[in-house]
């Protein structure tokens, strides 16, 4: 049997980037024979970027009902707000004592943060928390409380699974086995979006085109994509084109390939935005109005959100009872 996990940050509003790269093939995924799916709203994870209250619980809600426009069948996977399950945090602590400092030396996201205060000529850990520091962490519980085995990530968190293996084989080897290894899993098909600014997108860059903006806002946001001066008429490059991107991430191969042309014989900057704005709607209109819908009812979301807790704890409260009795504490339960 297969686990597939999936989660979102709650650091702000959702974007084409996490519908194209994450909620689109995982639901696509979920229809398949033999998966289980798991689904979150990683808004322990969310702490480490934002210390705005409102716009966590905010996002909670926004990220909930994009998942559920979407299409996910809460009665069919496991759906759940990272926050709700305990057994997290405290599988947190069981790992943070068996990783390796050393090895978390070299996560990503902290290596970034030192390497920018370095450049900047700051003491290198300057502004940087536990939290940023401790993220590896917190992403294997979130994997192995679960034992799920297939963690679909971009290029970027693949060393954050090969961590969460890393952690989970010392538990096993310390105090029995417990945890099945996780495997990344890289879908060469599902391009990293950029930005309105060309970085990629990103809900921490604030430079996302929301899933759910309404279509004029979205119309708004696509005319001011980044593009160069040239002329129409004028053959346009496809490569390194943020736009020619975005609408390849929607678009079906024929659909790109009859971009492609129009891009080499010239069409107008603000022909091709408004192709782009006509192909993402297409796809998002229907779910737009299931999206409303929803958000116009936090009850029925937040009931959902805890028959799902309720439906993942029945997992993870059982795991924990065995993992602290096989470290040596007390059952609490
Ligand atoms: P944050 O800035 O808080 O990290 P984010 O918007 O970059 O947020 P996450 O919530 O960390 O995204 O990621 C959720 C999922 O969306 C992940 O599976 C990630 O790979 C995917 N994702 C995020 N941004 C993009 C993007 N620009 N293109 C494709 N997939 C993306």
């Amino acid at each position: 049997q297969q686990r597939v996990l999936t989660g979102i940050t709650t650091s702000g509003t959702p974007h084409l980037g996490n519908y194209a790269g994450a909620i689109r093939p995982a639901i696509a995924a979920s229809h398949q024979a033999g998966v289980e799916s798991f689904y979150f709203l990683a808004d322990y994870h969310a702490l480490i970027k934002v210390q705005d209250p409102a716009r966590v619980q905010r996002s909670t809600l926004e990220i909930a009902a994009s998942w559920l426009a979407c299409g996910l069948d809460p009665d069919k996977v496991w759906f759940y707000r990272q926050s709700d399950i305990p057994e997290i945090p405290e599988l947190t602590w069981l790992l943070t004592c068996v990783a390796g400092k050393g090895l978390l030396n070299r996560a990503h996201a902290y290596k970034a943060a030192v390497d920018k205060n370095t450049l900047d000529g700051e003491d290198a850990d300057a502004g940087i928390t536990a939290g940023l520091f401790m993220y590896p962490v917190l992403m294997a519980a979130d994997i192995l409380v679960f034992n799920a085995n297939k963690v679909p990530v971009g290029r970027d968190q693949v060393q954050h699974i090969e961590m969460a293996r890393d952690f989970g084989a010392r538990f096993n080897h310390l105090y029995g086995e417990h945890f099945r290894l996780p495997e990344a899993v890289i879908d060469e098909s599902v391009a990293t979006l950029p930005g309105l600014d060309g970085r990629k997108m990103s809900k921490s860059y604030d430079n996302t085109i929301p899933l759910f903006a309404s279509p004029a806002e979205m119309k708004k946001l696509i005319l001011g994509i980044k593009t160069d001066s040239r002329a129409p008429g004028e053959p346009k490059e496809t490569e390194g084109s943020a736009l020619f991107q975005l609408y390849q991430a929607f678009a079906t191969p024929q659909e790109s390939q009859a971009m492609a042309e129009a891009f080499a014989s010239g069409i107008a900057w603000g022909e091709a935005k408004q192709a782009l704005f006509e192909r993402i709607d297409r796809d998002i209109a229907p779910m737009r109005e299931k999206y409303e819908h929803l958000m116009a009812r936090p009850g029925d979301i937040e009931d959902i959100l805890q028959a799902g807790a309720k439906k993942a704890r029945a997992i993870a409260t059982p795991l924990l009872t065995r993992l602290r009795h096989a470290v040596g504490l007390r059952d609490l339960r």
